[in-house]
């Protein structure tokens, strides 16, 4: 039985890390020079699992639909980009510094967290009256409780201040609502901050060997801009007609203040970003179709349903006009995982003031140009590959003894099988070395002849590979091959020459694709 549920969170989240470290999926960066805080490195199966996720991604958003391509643009970009998106002037974040400490912390997450802790409050009371009462009424509950009523007017006051600061961008009151909510540090236990300052997150560097400022470029914060920067080469030269989108997966980087929680928050990571062109009017109905479409895609990957959900934004960004997050249930709790925004025209018509160049659209059917408006998917491919790991981690208790197996989607696990003979002679390493040989056109597969059998499956079990394939006596005399499924620890006995449709047809991306 799966004990996912007891371990834990915080302890499960700390499992994930080892579990990554030791089985080759992620290390720190230059480890052996302490790491780089907030940079990791992937291993060997990491690296076969991020390139299987943004596979399924690129393939669902570039072969699933006609009117979708991919491109890739540079990590460096013309520097009038980034004035041109706003990124120069507002790609901030507002920071504070506990003086005791000397630990420094967004001040947004800050005021989040404590909201957050003030919800667990009122869940804690709900699930309390739960068990109390027969036919609960949970919104009655709400409704009427007034300790629950109490902490929900807290929260809404809170939230609207917060809303009111960051529209200002007031940054004293920001302060103040700390000050206010008396949220300690959690290393002094301190309330003794500095005030909030504004912190600019893009990293930059010098194009050539002159060192003044007009030679000062950024790596980019997101992808995104390269589509917006191409959008009539590609339109012109792929001969798209709007709505058409154009997708890209790449790294991005961000100098974040507070890197913590392992590849959730990372100062260099990969985005995968499709931004979808339409015509002025109809974005709302876009916006309402990329959410569905984007929810659907990561359900695909057969987790339950409860671990995700939407949030629509708070504050939107000076470009949206619509925004939402699909968040995962995470180890630590829902946090975002895919940004869905309505961008309007803003990016277009920016780049259009920057660069003194027309980025408009003929439509041929109204006999008109116009800029079109913009709904972009963004998901971050580590936190999605951390989503993956955390659903999939479970420890099971097998014949007294402690399983540890990744139960992910066979068809974006990093070995799609194992060869194994059961034991070192008898022809029974050739016969899986010449199975190998075979197999090996479907992705990464594994041959491994050392140590008894039950541990080669245990080692395959904890990196997610989904089928074991043995190779035994019964092999040397009729040519059948016993094939163990992952999860359900079932062995069934195939014909050796059927083994390679049986792994292509189970692993491939195929079967995600097929679902949406
Ligand atoms: P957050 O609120 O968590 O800082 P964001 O709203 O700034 O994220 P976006 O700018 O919308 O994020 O970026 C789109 C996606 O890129 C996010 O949903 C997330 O998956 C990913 N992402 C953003 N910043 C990081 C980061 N520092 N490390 C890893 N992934 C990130």
């Amino acid at each position: 039985m799966s004990q996912n549920t007891t371990l834990q969170t915080e302890e499960l989240f700390k499992k994930i890390i080892s579990h990554s470290k030791e089985y080759g999926f992620i290390y720190p960066s230059s480890e052996i020079y302490d790491g780089l805080s907030a940079v990791y490195d992937y291993g060997a199966y990491g690296a076969e699992l991020k390139n299987n996720i943004r596979a399924y991604w690129w393939q669902a958003m570039t072969y699933l639909h006609q009117n979708i391509v991919g491109i890739d643009a540079a990590i460096f970009m013309h520097p009038t980009t980034w004035k041109a998106s706003g990124h120069v002037d507002a790609f901030n974040d507002p920071l504070i510094d506990n003086k005791d400490s000397k630990k420094r912390y967004r001040a947004d997450v800050l005021i989040e967290e404590h909201i957050t802790k003030l919800q667990e409050k009122i869940n804690k009371e709900i699930e309390k009256a739960r068990k109390r009462f027969e036919n609960f009424d949970e919104n009655l509950f709400r409704s009427t409780n007034p300790r629950v009523k109490e902490i929900q007017e807290k929260i809404q006051q809170i939230e609207e201040r917060f809303k009111n600061a960051l529209e200002k961008n007031d940054l004293q009151e920001i302060k103040q609502i700390i000050l206010d909510c008396e949220i300690a540090c959690p290393i002094s236990g301190t309330r003794n901050w500095t005030d909030v300052r504004q912190f600019n997150l893009m990293f930059a560097t010098q194009l050539g060997s002159v060192a003044d400022e007009a030679n000062t470029i950024y790596l980019r914060p997101e992808t995104a801009q390269g589509i917006f920067v191409n959008f009539l080469n590609v339109q012109k030269t792929a001969r798209m007609k709007i709505p058409f989108g154009i997708a890209q997966t790449g790294k991005a980087f961000r100098n974040e203040i507070v890197a913590r929680q392992f590849i959730f928050r990372m100062r260099e990571f990969e985005q995968m970003e499709m931004q979808y062109f339409v015509k002025p009017g109809t974005e709302m109905e876009w916006y309402e179709y990329w959410k569905e479409a984007r929810l659907k895609w990561h359900k695909a990957l057969g987790f339950s349903n409860d671990y995700y959900r939407f949030k629509d934004h708070v504050k939107l960004a000076h470009y949206a006009n619509a925004a939402c997050d699909i968040e995962f249930k995470f180890p630590f709790g829902f946090k975002e995982l895919e940004g869905i925004h309505s961008r309007t025209d803003f990016d277009l018509s920016n780049h259009e003031k920057y660069s003194g160049k027309k980025l408009q659209y003929f439509d041929v059917e109204e006999n008109r140009r116009y800029v079109p408006y913009v709904i972009e998917t963004s998901v971050g491919l580590d936190r999605l590959f951390l989503a993956i790991l955390s659903a999939g981690y479970k420890e099971e208790l097998v014949e007294n003894e402690t399983r540890t197996v990744l139960s992910i989607p066979a068809a974006l696990a990093p070995v799609k099988a194992a060869v194994l003979p059961l034991v070192k002679k008898d022809g029974m390493p050739e016969i899986a070395q010449k199975l190998w040989e075979e197999l090996k056109y479907l992705g990464k597969i594994i041959y491994e002849d050392k140590d008894t059998i039950g541990r080669r499956y245990r080692r395959q079990d904890a990196i997610g590979t989904p089928y074991c394939i043995t190779i035994d006596n019964e092999t040397l005399q009729n040519e059948t091959v016993t094939i163990r499924e992952r999860d359900t620890m079932q062995q069934e006995r195939i014909h050796i020459s059927k083994v390679y449709s049986y792994i292509e047809e189970k692993t491939s991306i195929k079967n995600l694709l097929r679902k949406l």
